[in-house]
């Protein structure tokens, strides 16, 4: 199910939306756009010896796969907090610094729900030893050239993009 029909009514007034485009709702008698944004993400990317810190999900959706740290940003988080946040719970490590890289726009499903997605990625200096903790069941160091085990898209390219054959 796509984002968009997900939502069926007005939060104002209740009654039924249209569907304007893929991304806005309008009610008629509310007289109001209902505009749909991507749910921004936080992705680090980790290097130590020229290998990248890849990290196993421990929780549905995509429970087992390889991922990249990171996750989404909190209701009042900004971006940069929202990294250090997701690095601490998952790594248990403090972020000491973080260079942006670029954003992508992605896909997320869950439960037959498709959500859409703003990662942005950051390369990251960290102090202290990563370990797996929280949503996060295994830690490991890959080669850039392993990026096709990581279960994203985005991250993927991003890893072909800016780490591969450097
Ligand atoms: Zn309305």
């Amino acid at each position: 199910m796509k984002e968009i029909d997900f939502y069926q009514y007005c939060p104002r007034c209740k009654n039924k939306l249209e569907q304007k485009s893929i991304q806005l709702l309008f009610c008629e008698s509310c007289n109001r756009n209902l505009y749909l944004s991507p749910k921004p993400c936080v992705t680090a990317i980790i290097i130590r010896d020229g290998k990248i810190l890849f990290s196993q999900r421990a929780r549905e959706p995509y429970k087992g796969q390889w991922d990249l740290p990171g996750g989404f940003v909190d209701y009042t988080d900004n971006l940069e907090e929202a990294l250090s946040r997701e690095l601490k719970e998952e790594l248990g490590v403090e972020l000491v610094s973080a260079k942006y890289i670029e954003s992508r726009s992605g896909v997320y499903y869950w439960e037959g729900y498709t959500q859409v997605v703003l990662p942005t990625f950051f390369e990251c200096q960290i102090s202290g030893d990563p370990k797996p903790s929280d949503d996060v069941a295994a830690i490991e160091w890959h080669d850039p050239k392993d990026y096709k085990i990581i279960c994203f898209i985005h991250d993927q390219e991003v890893i072909k993009k800016y780490y591969l054959n450097n």
